[in-house]
Order: structure tokens, then sequence, then C-alpha cells
């Protein structure tokens, strides 16, 4: 692709999930939603948050789920995740139901370290939990660190560090585990819109190289549309699924530039927000419905 074209096309041969022929041995990773629904509290003051939700994800997808707050997104998230089983349905993750911690490595809103210690000490202490041999620790946490543009930041405690840099921790913690699954919840909503862009950038291409699952929680069509090979916008509450789209945008060999100034991102933005605005519109008025 030239990079002096001034609105490339970016259209290439990695098309999304829609068209996805590898054979199930390869997809063995895949998260399998069927049916799943999750309620809270009981009687008159119920709350039905999800579902009932149906979605299959092979590996290497980037899936970002879209769709306004209290949508039901963080919701999903934690099913996929393990913290709680779903009150109907069934969440698998390479054929067995989640566990928390071991299948899938998870990066919240906000950072949740442990400010005492140093950027290392707390990839460190992550690779400990992983059960990494402590003798292959030093370079697994060299490696993590450069992998999210901070190996000069390895020996500065947590809270001398920028925001945005204590997200890239969080970052190289959660992948400290080698889980299958990545999952992270608006984990750039906090942040200065610069920084944001720039941590969607790193996002995108680490995640090019890991072949892992990531799942990937916002409210922006602008971050769907940047960061997913596959976009899934959700209805209002209960979150279910109103939109299910492949990107056109190929993962790898293109800048962040060219993506942004692509007429694909251009369109799929569009696409994104006009159908998170119509999801939530339906939502207000389908009234009593929402519970
Ligand atoms: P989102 O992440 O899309 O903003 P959430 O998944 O956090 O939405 O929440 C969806 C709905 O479920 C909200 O109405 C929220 O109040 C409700 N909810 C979420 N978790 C709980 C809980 N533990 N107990 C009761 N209600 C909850
Ligand atoms: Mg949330």
């Amino acid at each position: 692709m030239s990079s002096n074209s001034p609105s490339p096309a970016v259209t290439g041969p990695t098309p999304g999930a829609a068209s996805d022929t590898r054979p199930e041995t390869t997809a063995r990773k895949a998260i399998s939603l069927s049916g799943v629904s999750q309620r809270y509290g009981s009687g008159a003051s119920a709350v039905t948050a999800v579902g009932p939700v149906d979605l299959d994800v092979t590996e290497g997808e980037f899936l970002v789920l879209v769709g306004a707050s209290g949508c039901g997104k963080s919701t999903l998230l934690r099913l996929i995740a393990g913290f709680e089983p779903p009150t109907a349905g069934e969440v698998l993750v390479g054929g067995a139901a989640p566990v928390p911690g071991v299948t899938s490595g998870v990066v919240f809103q906000q950072p949740r370290l442990f400010p005492w210690r140093t950027v290392g000490g707390n990839i460190d202490l992550a690779l400990k939990y992983a059960r990494v041999p402590r003798s292959e620790r030093p370079a697994r946490r060299d490696e993590l660190l450069a992998r999210v543009g901070l190996t000069d930041t390895a020996d500065r405690r947590i809270w001398e560090i920028s925001g945005g840099q204590q997200q890239r921790v969080a970052i190289a913690r959660a992948l400290a585990a080698e889980t299958s699954l990545l999952l992270l919840d608006e984990p750039f909503a906090a942040l200065d819109a610069l920084t944001r862009e720039t941590l969607q950038e790193d996002v995108r291409s680490v995640s090019a190289d890991l072949g892992r699952i990531n799942v990937f929680v916002t409210h922006s069509a602008e971050e769907a549309a940047f960061l997913g090979s596959r976009i899934v916008v959700l209805t209002s509450r209960p979150g279910t699924v109103a939109l299910d789209l492949a990107s056109p945008i190929p993962r790898m060999g293109v800048t962040a530039d060219e993506v942004r100034d692509s007429p694909e991102y251009t369109v799929l933005r569009t696409q994104i927000a006009t159908a998170v605005k119509e999801a939530a519109v339906a939502g207000t008025s389908a009234g009593g419905a929402r519970s």
C-alpha cells in the first residue's frame, strides 16, 4: 500500500470472522455463548442485565462489544472471564467453563495495580501467580515491558507514572499469564484523547501477532472501528446482539494513520455509531420490557 495516498483503501487479504473457514481443531480456544442470560436480584426488583446472547468467537479474532452505558457489556465480559456463572445458558471457553485468572487475562477501566511496587515488581508478581519459574521471570518481564513500551520505566513506582503508563502495566500484567483470552473492559475510557489513541494503536499492533482472542468492551464507535476484526453492537438492557460485523480492515501491514484515513474505517465507524444509536432508541421505546 502506498503511504502517500491521501485516502488509502485498506481492504486487504485479512477478512474478519464471517469468512473464517479454519477447521474446528484450530479453533479450540474459541468462546461459545449459547442462550446466555444474566439476571440480578429477585422478585419485582429483578433486572435482566444481558441476554439471551448466542455468540461464537474463534482464535485470533479481535472482538469489540459496543453499546450504550448500562447495556450489559461488563456483565457479558465477566461471564466470559468466569467471574460469575450465567443465570441461564452456557459459557464455554475452549470447550470448558472459564476459570478466573486461568482462562483469561483481564484489563479493567482502572489499572488496579500495587501502587507501592515498581512497574517491574507488578509484572514479577503476575508472573509468580502465573507459575512462571523464578529463573525465567526476569526475561519474561523484560519482554512484556518491551511489548508495551515500558522498558525504561521498570524501576519506577506505580504512583510515579502517568495514567496511560499505568494502563500499559495493566496490559502487560494481563499478558503475563499467557492465557488464551485477553479481556479488556473500557481500558482507555479514563485517559485523555491523545494517550487513548496511542494505546489503541499499541493494542492493535500487539494483538495482531499474539493469536489470542481479544474481547474489548467500549461505548465508542471510533474505538470499535479502529480495533475490531469483528464488531458486535449490543441493544440497550438487556443486552442482546443487535449487529454482528466483520471488519474489512486488515490487521497487519497498515499503519494507524492509514486505517483512520481510509474510507472503510469511516464507513464502519458510521455504521457502528448508527447501530448503537438505534439500539438505544429501541431500548427506550421498549419501556417495561427492559427489565
Ligand atoms: P455496561 O458495562 O454496558 O455499562 P453493566 O454490565 O455494568 O453495563 O450493567 C448492565 C445492567 O446490569 C445495569 O443496569 C446494571 O445496573 C446491572 N447490574 C450489573 N451488575 C449488577 C449486579 N451485580 N447487581 C445488580 N445489577 C447489576
Ligand atoms: Mg461497563
